[in-house]
């Protein structure tokens, strides 16, 4: 059987490298992207270096194109082993006070929305998969707990809104996805890629992409029994002996 994972905003970035690590460890990749001139791009450069990589388009923020990615799964390959919910978005949003609503509301509906509509579209075809794996790409930004430390290096960031508290929505959606699906077989977390060098910071990270990917891996990659509701990843300010750890949420 196909061994399957689908990667929401693949068409760069954190997404891109994680669906060419899964792709490398002989998964098909089905990468997601809503701008399809960016994607086709991507998903060649994943054939032209041998990997089985296909496109989909895909907003996370279109009911109807997400009922079309989940028919086109079904009818190629009947079940879905991983899914990564990696696309986001994220503004500079300023203070908490100076917060643009229609700023908030448009992040919390991609980073937040899309996760759950993805997530309840493709949960047949996951559920047909002998252990499947769902992945939401978080970030320490969205843990409560690291943000109100002060002697994690977060503390110096400026208080921000929108990102933020999408990011802890979507551990929230995690860990309650894990418990609907406790027993089944089906392993949900969160991934904290660290700080990378994205699109999404203006290149800012002190990480690479690849790196960041490597964090969604082994969460989608995580053996039968292994954790499930957890947000793991990059530790800033940790042991840099040991990059990565459970967070608290
Ligand atoms: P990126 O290079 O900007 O990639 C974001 C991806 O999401 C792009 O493919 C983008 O597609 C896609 N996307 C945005 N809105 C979408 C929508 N409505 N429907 C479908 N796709 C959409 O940023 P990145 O850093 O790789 O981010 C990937 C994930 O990692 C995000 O969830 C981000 O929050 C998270 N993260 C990043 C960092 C970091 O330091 N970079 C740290 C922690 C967490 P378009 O090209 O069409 O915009």
């Amino acid at each position: 059987m196909t061994t399957t994972a689908l990667i929401t905003g693949a068409n760069k970035g954190i997404g891109l490298e994680t669906a060419r690590q899964l792709a490398a460890r002989g998964m098909t990749v089905m990468l997601r992207a809503r701008d399809v001139s960016r994607g086709t791009g991507a998903d060649r450069e994943l054939q032209a270096e041998g990997h089985a990589a296909r496109l989909i388009h895909l907003d996370v923020t279109d009911g109807k194109l997400i009922a079309a990615a989940a028919a086109f799964v079904d009818a190629e390959y009947g079940h879905l082993d991983v899914l990564v919910n990696n696309a986001g978005i994220a503004t500079m949003g300023g203070a908490p006070s100076a917060t643009s609503l229609d700023g908030f509301r448009t992040i919390l509906e991609t980073n937040v929305l899309g996760v759950s509509a993805v997530t309840n579209a493709m949960l047949p075809l996951l559920r047909r998969a002998p252990g499947a794996r769902i992945v939401n790409v978080s970030s320490e930004v969205g843990s409560v707990t690291l943000v109100c430390d002060h002697a994690n290096p977060m503390w110096a960031l400026p208080a921000s809104l929108s990102y933020p508290a999408s990011k802890a929505a979507v551990n929230m959606v995690t860990a309650m996805y894990a418990k609907e699906l406790a027993g089944t077989g089906i392993l949900v977390n969160a991934a904290n890629p660290g700080y990378c060098a994205t699109d999404l910071n203006g290149r800012s990270g002190f990480r690479s992409a690849s790196q960041g990917a490597e964090v969604s891996v082994t969460l989608a990659t995580l053996p039968e029994g292994g954790p499930s509701g957890t947000l793991w990843g990059y530790a800033w300010g940790g042991d840099p002996d040991k990059p990565y750890a459970e967070l608290p949420w």
